[in-house]
């Protein structure tokens, strides 16, 4: 009887993805609902699914079990605002005005860009944003001037998690750290990510039943600096005795909490096979720069604000029960643009040709068996840049915490995932070979449409 009842669940499993192999744009009731995950600053191996002991996140690890852990996952930027803008907009953030994080008061990524909010509500979908957007704190850069129908969160890039003290009568409106739904400022009274949580949850079950598919992106800005986390929380992690890294446990555990609230919702509205879900890190753990808050990247060289691997490549799933194998891990390069392009294929919505993107749809290699989407990736953030080809990375980046200026190394990633054995020597028509690509993909993307209502100017520096 039980193995009736596998082999009929085992039938209906297949047979989406049988349907969806044979359409390439699904028909308008296909359409499914998408769910962006975004964490901040965390690890590359601070979840179970990666090894990590002392935390657990069973929520991720879920998450990734159910679904595919990208092995080499990685993100454009290696801090906030650049990763997060490419996340929203399938394109190098250096494209559009984001080659840095955005300080308050700054300009924010191009208005004119595209986002994925904004092909979606034109596709029939309701959009939501919850957390931390850091693209902007002015009008034309606002989450509701950039597609999404509803907005809870702040627009900067961070924030204490416990609530504000009560304003006086008349004082300035903080832009960058004030709470808000949708354009108005609200007193929260719940630590942040459990905000995060109760809201990303109550969009969910709002949706029930309702004919539009949804598009929700939650972007948390645990487990970033401050480091606070709950009492309640701090009590789990007793048996680790360095205080900051005590601390980010809770920030973590409590995120894990937060996303294990949402897609709960998902499962109890009865839409997990109707439900894209993708998880990502928006930049590896700082470790030594830029906010250290005690995470991990083991076994990668560096973190946060580097071009080496422990910068850019980062915690990565995706999870859609019926369509996606689960349990599996995908070995190839993919990049947090490719959420995008993916979403955009499966809803069957066209690129606007004068912004074209950078992400590849994969669904063609995680159902279809097509390989490696990628044959490069190229990286830049300040003066360091790094470039990937197969199993070979040529990195400029800053060897130590002190250094204030970048080294030049090749490494095989396949045999040396910690960027220990610099190869430049033995290899150097391999190094020219790359140099040259990096610096004629570095030409293309500065020559992208005009930003004229963006300042900032891109970051050029020939290697
Ligand atoms: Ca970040």
């Amino acid at each position: 009887m039980k193995s009736t009842t596998l082999l009929t669940l085992a039938g209906l499993w297949l047979a989406p993805l049988a349907a969806l192999h044979a359409a390439d744009t699904p028909p308008p009731a296909a359409k499914p609902n998408i769910l962006f995950i975004v964490a901040d600053d965390m690890g590359y191996a601070d979840c179970g699914v990666h090894g990590c002991r002392d935390i657990p996140t069973p929520h991720l690890d879920a998450l990734a079990g159910g679904g595919i852990r990208f092995t080499d996952g990685y993100v454009t930027g290696a801090v906030c605002s650049p990763s997060r803008a490419a996340l929203m907009t399938g394109r190098h953030q250096l494209r559009d005005g984001v080659p840095d994080w955005i300080p308050p008061g700054k300009p924010g990524m191009n208005p004119g860009v595209p986002t994925l909010a904004d092909y979606l509500k034109k596709a029939g979908y309701r959009t939501a944003m919850v957390g931390k957007w850091h693209l902007g704190e002015q009008d034309q850069c606002h989450p509701l001037s950039r597609g999404f129908d509803e907005f809870f969160g702040f627009l900067g890039g961070g924030r204490n998690y416990f609530p504000d003290p009560p304003k006086a009568a008349g004082a300035k409106v903080n832009h960058y750290t004030q709470m808000v739904r949708d354009r108005e400022p609200v007193v929260e009274t719940e630590y942040t990510t459990h905000a995060f949580g109760r809201e990303g949850a109550n969009f969910v079950r709002r949706q029930q039943g309702q004919a539009q598919p949804f598009f929700l992106y939650l972007a948390f800005n645990a487990v970033h600096t401050p480091m606070q986390a709950p009492d309640d929380y701090l009590q789990r992690f007793t048996a680790i005795e360095d205080q900051k890294r005590r601390t980010y446990a809770g920030m973590l555990a409590a995120m894990d909490d937060a996303i294990g609230r949402v897609l709960k919702a998902v499962r109890d509205s009865g839409v997990e096979e109707k439900t894209l879900i993708c998880f990502i890190s928006d930049n590896g753990g700082p470790i030594t720069r830029n906010a250290p808050n005690s995470s991990r990247n083991t076994p990668l060289r560096g973190g946060k604000g580097e071009t080496w691997e422990g910068g850019i490549r980062v915690p990565f799933f995706v999870k859609w029960t019926g369509h996606l194998p689960a349990g599996t891990t995908f070995t190839q390069p993919v990049i947090q643009m490719d959420l995008m392009a993916t979403a955009l294929a499966l809803v069957g919505q066209k690129v606007d040709p004068q912004w074209p993107i950078d992400g590849v749809n994969l669904m063609p290699f995680l159902t279809g068996g097509q390989q490696n989407p990628h044959e490069t990736l190229y990286w830049e953030y300040g003066p360091q840049w790094a470039i990937r080809q197969g199993s070979w990375k040529l990195t400029f980046a800053w060897p130590s915490k002190e250094a204030k200026t970048p080294i030049l190394g090749l490494y095989d990633l396949t045999q040396d995932i910690g960027e220990s054995r610099d190869l430049a020597s033995a290899q150097p028509e391999r190094v020219k070979q790359l140099e040259a690509a990096w610096a004629s993909w570095r030409k293309r993307v500065g020559g992208g449409p005009p930003a004229p209502q963006v300042k900032r100017k891109n970051v050029a520096k020939a290697p």
